[in-house]
């Protein structure tokens, strides 16, 4: 887009108008491929940060809000989608955490399929040696988890809707597309979702 921005890196902390909320304004962080940096959590920055990337010009500016904010010598519309300019790699392999065990397993018990009071399983239970990892973790709803216990699925008569598994960062991603956030600005969703239904004219 052919809009020059005239403001400078030392500006940003000197904005004049309007007062904005931390939160307001949030901007889409595109990869240099124009895919989202990551969709779940979907990469999103604050405005703030938004527009000293800008200024450090580290991105190119994809999309705007309707809305300038003025600095004393210089005015800028929001961004509201930035694209990278370099490539962030994603094939490396994702963090071992709780969140990401979760949309793994699609946020769902790996026993019965509930969405209810998930916690964790060790499918291989510690006291047999089960060790703390991608391929011993579940998802697992308490019921099942109480049910289950110190036991293992033979010994509790219990089966595994799916074999737990080291996800790549692309498998990850994926799944977190099928969990979209509540908030979604329009000028956003050219760069989520394919099938996102089309709007009739
Ligand atoms: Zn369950």
């Amino acid at each position: 887009m052919g809009v020059v921005l005239h403001t400078h890196l030392d500006e940003v902390s000197k904005i004049l108008t309007p007062k904005l909320n931390d939160g307001a304004y949030p901007c889409l962080i595109l990869n240099a491929d124009y895919q989202p940096l990551s969709y779940y959590p979907l990469s999103l920055w604050s405005w703030q940060d938004a527009i000293k990337a800008v200024c450090l010009e580290r991105v190119n500016v994809v999309d705007f809000y309707a809305k300038t904010i003025r600095s004393a010598h210089s005015e800028m519309l929001l961004p509201s989608v930035l694209a990278l300019k370099d490539f962030v790699p994603q094939n490396r392999s994702p963090a071992f955490t709780r969140f990401n065990l979760f949309l793994r397993d699609g946020f769902q018990c790996a026993y019965c399929g509930c969405e209810n009071e998930l916690t964790f399983d060790h499918v291989i239970p510690r006291r047999l040696g089960g060790v703390t990892s991608w391929q011993n973790i579940v998802a697992a709803c308490s019921p099942c988890n109480f049910k289950k216990g110190g036991r293992s699925l033979k010994e509790a008569r219990m089966i595994l809707q799916h074999k737990p598994f080291q996800p790549s960062m692309h498998a990850l991603q994926a799944q977190g597309r099928k969990f979209p956030p509540g908030h979604l600005h329009e000028t956003w969703l050219d760069y989520l979702y394919w099938d996102i239904e089309l709007e009739r004219e």
